[in-house]
């Protein structure tokens, strides 16, 4: 593809493609140590993603262990254990009365042994690639290539998986444990266990883009291409042309291929919809609370917030919503084609070249992880220049 014709033609040092959390903590990184570069980005935020009266529609839960996002978000709310509950087909059931308490402590043991190994593995994140951090963990990579399926069997799991952790997972990531691995099962566990907490992103993106909203062109991506035989790259949009030293591309693999088809993209896609619905939830379906269904069903979760306001999860855009409520009113509504990407056992190094960078959820899926790939693909233009 040639320039527009009469588009302008920027010379620029970096240029970030995609403004969600990956893309973003870039940019600030960039910013920070006086970087030149563009954010090119349809929308800000991304996957986090608030109505104007300031009701979530994506990420919304952290855990102490997010350090790196703890330090533009707030905790909003605590997340306890007991306040969930689980739909068992024929009743809601309080998620403590799921539990197998006998096969509990042994699972808290391979937890913490998993989270210790993620704690280790995101201290170095900002720095090296998670694919090789984890190839240096021989006991997260067996993680990676076991099913989740063979995980449960070995922790004798079955149980427990199927009247809570499955529904847990399923709707964390949008995706039942039969199609995962064991890593992903693990992750999506360890970010809904005991030191996770609703959180307030609202400020995230203001926080993150402060000192340089004149570096933001709010527009998308419609091309990328290799010139001079990689040594740069030209990167167009529908009123500019971008010659950049150093590429970072932080969007999803289903918008990625619509502007550069050079990235393998074997990842597991899920989709989402997120709906705010205001109204009585029929009683055998605890009217109030944050209810958890198992995969197959139309909703993934309802989050109960205040008065009559359910913010639903679901797999499908029109859930039968009669079935739940007496009387209900959609409010507002929101479809993810992305809700989540899982690289399975297809991890790649977010260093694509010596100055092209695929970051995101190419890797580790979730907030905290996206953000420590931009901090990666930062650290390493700021290294190389
Ligand atoms: C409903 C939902 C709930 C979730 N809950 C949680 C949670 O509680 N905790 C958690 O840790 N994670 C959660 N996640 C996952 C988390 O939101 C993502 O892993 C994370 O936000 C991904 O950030 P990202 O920057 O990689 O991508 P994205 O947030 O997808 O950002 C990509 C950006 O690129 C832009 N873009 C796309 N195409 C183009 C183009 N051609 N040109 C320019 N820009 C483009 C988009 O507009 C967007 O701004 C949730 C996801 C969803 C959908």
């Amino acid at each position: 593809m040639t320039p527009v014709e009469g588009a302008e033609v920027l010379e620029i040092e970096t240029a970030i493609i995609g403004g969600g959390i990956s893309g973003l903590a870039c940019a600030r990184q960039l910013s920070d140590a006086g970087k030149s570069f563009v954010l090119i980005s349809d929308t800000l935020g991304g996957r986090i993603h608030y109505s104007d009266d300031g009701l979530y529609f994506g990420a919304v839960v952290m855990t102490k262990d997010y350090t790196n996002i703890c330090r533009y978000a707030t905790k909003a709310k605590s997340m306890w254990p007991w306040t969930g509950y689980v739909w068992n087909g024929q009743k809601a059931v309080n998620s403590m009365f799921l539990l197998d308490y006998r096969r509990l402590w042994h699972f808290a043991r391979v937890m913490k042994k998993f989270r210790e190994s993620i704690i280790r593995l995101r201290a170095e994140a900002d720095h090296t690639c998670q694919k090789t951090l984890l190839q240096r963990d021989p006991y997260l990579q067996k993680l990676v290539e076991q099913t989740a399926e063979e995980f449960v069997c070995e922790h004798g799991l079955e149980a427990v998986n199927e009247r809570m952790l499955n529904p847990t997972v399923n709707a964390i990531t949008f995706c039942p444990y039969e199609k995962m691995n064991a890593f992903n099962y693990c992750i999506a566990l360890l970010a809904s266990g005991n030191s996770a907490c609703f959180a307030d992103f609202t400020q995230t993106v203001p926080r993150l883009i402060s000192g340089y909203e004149q570096n933001i062109h709010r527009q998308k991506v419609i091309s990328l291409q290799e010139i001079d035989d990689g040594r740069s790259y030209q990167v167009q949009t529908d009123d500019r042309t971008y010659q950049a030293n150093n590429v970072v591309i932080s969007t999803p693999v289903r918008n990625t291929i619509q502007f550069y088809d050079k990235l393998p993209s074997q990842v597991l896609n899920r989709t989402a919809h997120v709906i705010h619905v205001r109204g009585k939830r029929r009683a055998i379906y605890n009217p109030g609370k944050s209810l958890l269904f198992k995969p197959g069903n139309d909703v993934f979760v309802f989050f109960a917030q205040t008065g009559d306001l359910d913010i639903v999860y679901c797999p499908t855009p029109e859930p039968d919503l009669e079935r739940y409520y007496q009387n209900y009113e959609v409010l507002d509504r929101i479809s993810w084609k992305t809700g989540i990407q899982l690289s399975i056992d297809k991890w790649r190094p977010l260093q694509i070249n010596h100055n092209l960078y695929a970051i995101g959820d190419y890797n580790i899926c979730g907030i905290e992880d996206s953000f420590l790939t931009g901090l990666f693909a930062a650290n390493k233009i700021i290294g190389s220049t």
